[in-house]
């Protein structure tokens, strides 16, 4: 007899209009950390199968690549609206199998429709700039061209919104993609893909057969996809440690990536602080999508004048967290992902606590209901220092405090982890924020004031410095990692004068 959970997982696919064969029968079995409970069995590719999916996209570009850029667009706009129509059915799924609580998951699919949105307006905009040339009678110009095939790997906790953000991009800007999702969430791989193949059914024979592809499959399918010569550009979402593999090798053979990896974020809370504000945005940040986000808030930076009230309002707002089934309408804290999380972030809370820390929560909660699966309460641990354990990334919802007397060593505490993908301030300072923005401020690739560390819009550029792999991905001038650029000299006089005033006279 089928689980309840598993048939409308089933059913939900099929709304998405993914073949059963795709994800049932093969030796990949997909649990959901709602339940632990098996929603799919999907079939991993070999390396041959992996190699063929990069020959067919490499024809798919080939073709695509000379398809006016503003057609291609027309491509992403049909995909947005397919993700419109199904936003509901898709963000259920990747509730199911992330856990994420049901306002995260529709916001995950919200963000693709963004995505899609931005690439289209961006797809009438790949702009090349004219260059004053030193030579009389010549003008100089950049063209942007489209890069090749564009490897994506993603990681389990944003199963859709990561490729949307490369595949939305890349293929107005000429790429074709090949996609290698996390072996946790091959199931929200297969409907996006489904979608994107009936939107390029609307559009028509434009579209080349293998212009995205899907590689299921765990770390053996995303080295096969590295080492490829023919994927041009690799971008991997992941750990630092995936990030410290992929990066070198695609480097070995001259290959281009962009790495979007672990993050250690801070929150800086400020004498001028508003506190409703800062505990809100804390809250958020920290246990949302229980704590499993990049830009999750793992660090609280607290002046001393501030530290016991707002630890205490914050241990408040977590007592009365909702923690359960993710698609229940009230839950705010979800599952984590598996028992592995669990164990991780138990060990991190050990470590803290014999590096001084004093925990406050972090205990599994719902054992006896769902047996299979790992909810959690939270945690607060307030540390005497920014120990070993404060300096690594625990996938989980930890919240290490520490207070500060002066501004400058709160931004140094800040600074000194290996990370450097998000922070914030909370402070109603003029000359302490803009110091925060500033150079000498915080190393992060995201710096905010007076709003939490998680939740970035699609129209900034999105990445981190350090540690966090210095890729940036989605809006502002992110495109032109998905393109290749020519610089180009046009002579239009009947003289040939050489640069730097070399004089070869033949
Ligand atoms: P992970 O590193 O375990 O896996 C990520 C992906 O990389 C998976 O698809 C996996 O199969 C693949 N992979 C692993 N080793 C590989 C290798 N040697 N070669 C090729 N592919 C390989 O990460 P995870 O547990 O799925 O995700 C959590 C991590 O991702 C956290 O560290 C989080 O901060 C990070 N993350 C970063 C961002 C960002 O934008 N900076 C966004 C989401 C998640």
């Amino acid at each position: 007899m089928p689980h309840p959970l598993s048939q409308t997982t089933s059913q939900r696919l099929a709304r998405l209009g993914v073949d059963p064969s795709a994800f049932t029968g093969g030796a990949l079995t997909v649990c959901s950390p709602i339940d632990g409970s098996a929603i799919g069995a999907v079939h991993p590719a070999s390396a041959e199968a992996v190699a063929e999916a990069v020959g067919r996209a490499e024809s798919a570009f080939k073709a695509w690549r000379s398809v006016p850029a503003p057609r291609r667009g027309e491509l992403i706009r049909l995909f947005g609206e397919e993700l419109r129509e199904h936003k509901q059915t898709l963000g259920e799924l990747v509730s199911v199998e992330a856990g994420k609580i049901r306002s995260e998951g529709l916001g995950e699919v919200q963000e693709m429709i963004d995505i899609c949105d931005f690439a289209v307006g961006l797809s009438r905009q790949l702009y090349g700039l004219t260059i004053a040339s030193e030579r009389p009678g010549h003008r100089m110009m950049e063209t942007w061209h489209p890069l090749g095939v564009v490897g994506v790997i993603s990681a389990f906790n944003f199963p859709v919104a990561v490729w949307a953000w490369n595949a939305a991009l890349a293929v107005v800007c000429g790429d074709a993609v090949v996609w290698k999702p996390s072996e946790k969430t091959p199931l929200s791989a297969l409907a996006c893909q489904s979608l994107f193949e009936r939107a390029a059914r609307r559009f028509g024979d434009e579209a080349p057969a293998g212009l995205s592809e899907l590689v299921i499959g765990a770390r053996d399918a995303g080295e096969a996809l590295v080492d490829d010569v023919r994927v041009a550009l690799v971008s991997a979402t992941g750990s630092t440690r995936m990030g410290r593999e992929v990066g070198p090798r695609v480097a070995r053979r001259f290959g281009r990536s962009l790495l979007e990896l672990g993050g250690n974020n801070a929150v800086i809370v400020a004498p001028t602080a508003d506190l409703d504000l800062a505990v809100r945005g804390i809250a958020f940040a920290a246990v949302g999508t229980a704590g499993q986000r990049c830009t999750s808030t793992r660090r609280l930076i607290v002046h001393q004048s501030h530290q016991a009230v707002l630890v205490q309002r914050l241990k408040k707002a977590y007592a009365g967290l909702p923690i359960g089934h993710p698609l229940a309408a009230d839950t705010l804290v979800g599952p984590l992902i598996d028992a592995q999380s669990f164990e991780a972030m138990q060990s991190a809370l050990r470590a803290a606590t014999e590096q001084g820390g004093r925990v406050f929560g972090g205990e599994r909660v719902l054992a006896a209901q769902y047996p299979e699966a790992y909810y959690v309460k939270p945690a607060i641990v307030e540390m005497p220092a920014q120990t070993e354990t404060v300096c690594h990334e625990t996938f989980a919802p930890i919240l290490y405090v520490m207070s500060y007397e002066r501004f400058e060593d709160a931004v140094a505490l800040q600074n000194a982890v290996p990370q450097g993908l998000s922070s914030a301030i909370f402070s109603n300072d003029l000359r302490e924020t803009e110091a925060f923005l500033s150079a000498t401020g915080s190393d992060c690739g995201i710096a905010n004031v007076n709003i939490g560390t998680s939740g970035a819009e699609i129209g900034g550029a999105f990445g981190g410095e350090k540690d966090t792999g210095g890729g940036r991905e989605s809006g502002s001038d992110a495109w032109k990692a998905y393109m290749r650029r020519a610089t180009n000299t046009i002579n239009y006089s009947r003289e040939l004068p050489l640069a730097q005033g070399v004089r070869f006279d033949v």
